[in-house]
């Protein structure tokens, strides 16, 4: 046998301690960043997907679409408002949010996850009351957005099991029947979090969480939940990188061991976090 070959027939040997680990394990993936907006990454990321579920896993993905639905609203001629960088979200923007994330985004993931050759489902919130959301309550007022008080996960591992892969818009309707918006990375966390996820894995479009968010060469491998309470106490954790810390900590306070948050910008990302143990990125414990 030729070298080459040798060297295909290693990788899947090596491939053999996770397979076995994780047959049967339930991953959670927020998709976002780089990764969602280039076509070549985002092929790849599904194919991983779509990989995962024949070698017996069962992936969920959780999507956002924040910058698609600011480049809707001004199409449309809306413009976006923020108040401390969030997003306010009146009637018209929830129903531009909707058709953005459900009806565009959502559904051409399922197209993607189908191109690689696995069977994609698109879902919101809405479906089989998945998300039941409340109004968030805030020091300022963002309109419909909603907090998430229960995940019923019944659909999931319905769709799950039957060789499916869920791709979630995060979207969920409260009990007075209004429709909410809802932060994309909080939604995975409590999603992994229902499920009893293996893992809740953040895609990002940096290497991980940084010491020096200015200097991406430090990356800090390894954090503890108390860890990163301080880390978002004092700051040293910004903006988009809030929610994603918030949601590896909701999923680790309801039982999910391990969570990452990992490079999305790098091909086969994914492949790399759950198939070696180089340990790409950050990885939240308890
Ligand atoms: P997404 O579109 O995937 O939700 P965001 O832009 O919302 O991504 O969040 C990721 C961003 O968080 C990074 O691009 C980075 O600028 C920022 N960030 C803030 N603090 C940190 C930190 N300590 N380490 C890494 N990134 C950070
Ligand atoms: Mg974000």
């Amino acid at each position: 046998m030729s070298y080459d070959l040798q060297q295909r027939a290693n990788t899947l040997i090596e491939a053999l301690p996770y397979l076995r680990e994780y047959w049967g394990a339930t991953m959670v993936i927020k998709y976002g960043g780089a990764a969602m907006v280039e076509p070549e990454l985002k092929a790849l990321v599904l194919q991983d997907v779509v990989l995962l579920r024949y070698v017996g896993m069962y992936p969920v993905l959780v999507h956002g679409g924040g910058p698609e639905i600011s480049e809707m609203m001004r199409r449309l001629g809306k413009e976006p408002a923020f108040v401390r960088g969030l997003r306010v979200t009146d009637e018209e923007t929830m129903a531009i949010a909707e058709m953005v994330l459900v009806g565009r985004i959502n559904q051409d993931l399922v197209a993607a996850v189908n191109a690689a050759g696995g069977k994609g489902v698109g879902l919101s919130g809405k479906h089989g009351r998945m998300l039941r959301v409340v109004k968030q309550q805030g020091d300022v007022d963002l309109g419909l957005v909603g907090d998430i008080r229960e995940v019923d996960p019944t659909l999931l591992r319905t769709v799950s099991a039957q060789g499916y892969v869920p791709l979630i818009a995060p979207i969920g309707v409260g009990d007075d029947g209004q429709t909410y918006n809802i932060n994309a990375d909080h939604a995975a966390g409590k999603i992994a979090g229902a499920l009893q996820a293996t893992k809740l894995i953040v895609l990002s479009d940096v290497p991980g969480i940084l010491a020096d968010v200015k200097d991406e060469t430090t990356l800090v491998s390894s954090l503890s939940a108390e860890q990163a309470r301080l880390m978002i106490a004092g700051g040293q954790v910004e903006a988009g990188m809030i929610p994603k810390l918030e949601a590896c900590l909701d999923a680790l306070a309801h039982g999910v061991p391990r969570c990452h948050i990992i490079d999305g910008r790098a091909p086969h990302a994914l492949l790399m976090e759950i198939f070696t143990d180089v340990g790409s990125g950050t990885m939240v414990l308890p």
